[in-house]
């Protein structure tokens, strides 16, 4: 377990970290998200060693590896290492890249045991390269490139493996099949990884636990669906999937949204600090349209999105602007329609329906 206890970073006077609390279970998947600037790079670094923080500790199974006073360097603990630009050496071949730190890190192994080559032998067959051992890294493709970056981390048998961006280079295609080679290797490893990302959705498909991070400071951590249905601030519920933020007024656990008093929609698992500041927020697949604007809030469409499988419309309700995704089999609205909105999985309530 890693403990990140009251981390903050300074670097001169601007702080990049203010009160970093973070707890790493041995063998989970955390995903660091959130926009750039907002301190992910900095947190690995202070994770791997590179530097020290200002204030606050990191423990690794109750051990200090960093304080104020004192910082453990990469090389003397157990981690492993995977970056955006892969960070290959060219002179060297794929079997040398996963030979090379067997022979720098906390467990290496010594050169001419057997042990060596076999393990050199099993991390290339985990990462399916066991057929170009012998290329270099110009005769690679990026996809190839990425897998000797991983194989290099993971030959040591790291307990924590800090992955920073790994599939931002890649084309879209790639990054998919690497998100399934990464979560394999994470089963068959069984080291804690972070991984950080700005993407959200990779953070919501290959996480455990996602940390979403803003100018400095963590604002949630949830695992992936916690995340997305039950965002506790403004900030995680628009980063994260977008949200609309409805306003209104809260009475105990039914809300009146300010547009239409005549509408109560039911608590379907609304944070409290939302319910303090008189907002609900709607992911756009929550909303019902309907065709007659008798039912629910009245909106008029505005501009409508075909997506394949979905059909995202812009609907003006009264001075606010909501997004709403319907599915292609539901029924569809053009621009200039007059529709009703209401939540899905709730019934529709309104004023003059409820017996006084
Ligand atoms: P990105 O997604 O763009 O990589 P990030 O979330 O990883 O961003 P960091 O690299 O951790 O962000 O930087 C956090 C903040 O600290 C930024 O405002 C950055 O400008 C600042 N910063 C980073 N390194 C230094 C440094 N060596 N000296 C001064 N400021 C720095």
């Amino acid at each position: 377990m890693i403990k990140v206890k009251n981390v903050s970073k300074k670097y001169g006077s601007f702080t990049a970290l203010h009160s970093i609390d973070l707890e790493i279970e041995s063998g989970e998947f955390i995903a660091v998200l959130g926009p750039s600037g907002c301190g992910k790079t900095t947190l690995l670094k202070l994770l791997a060693g590179f530097m020290g923080p200002t204030e606050g500790t990191i423990e690794m199974d109750d051990k200090v590896l960093a304080s104020t006073k004192r910082v453990l360097p990469p090389e003397k603990r157990n981690i492993g290492m995977v970056f955006q630009s892969f960070a290959l050496w060219p002179h060297m071949t794929v079997s040398e890249h996963v030979k090379f730190p067997l022979s720098y890190h906390p467990n290496k192994i010594k050169e001419g045991k057997k042990e060596l080559q076999e393990r050199i032998g099993d991390v290339l067959k985990l990462v399916g390269l066991d057929a170009l051992a012998e290329r270099y890294p110009s005769e690679l493709s990026g996809g190839q490139k990425q897998r000797v970056a991983l194989a290099r981390a993971i030959a040591p048998l790291p307990n924590l493996l800090l992955m920073d961006e790994p599939l931002s280079a890649l084309d879209v295609e790639l990054r998919m099949e690497m998100r399934k080679e990464i979560q394999k290797l994470h089963r068959e490893t069984e080291a804690s990884i972070v991984f950080v990302t700005h993407d959200q959705g990779e953070a919501l498909a290959i996480a455990d636990k996602i940390v979403v991070m803003n100018q400095g400071r963590i604002e949630q951590i949830a695992p992936p669906e916690v995340l997305y249905t039950r965002p506790e601030t403004e900030f995680v519920a628009t980063f994260v999937g977008k949200c609309n933020l409805v306003k209104g007024q809260w009475q105990n656990d039914r809300f009146v949204p300010a547009i239409d008093s005549k509408n109560i929609w039911p608590d379907l698992g609304v944070a409290d600090s939302f319910k303090e500041s008189g907002i609900y927020p709607v992911r756009p697949e929550q909303f019902l349209l309907m065709p007659s604007e008798k039912d629910g809030l009245q909106g008029v469409i505005s501009f409508v999105q075909y997506q394949g499988h979905e059909i995202h419309y812009t609907v003006e309700v009264g001075e606010e602007t909501w997004t709403i995704h319907e599915s292609v089999f539901a029924s569809r609205f053009n621009t200039g329609d007059v529709v009703g909105i209401s939540l899905k999985n709730a019934p529709i309530q309104n004023e003059s329906l409820v017996p006084n």
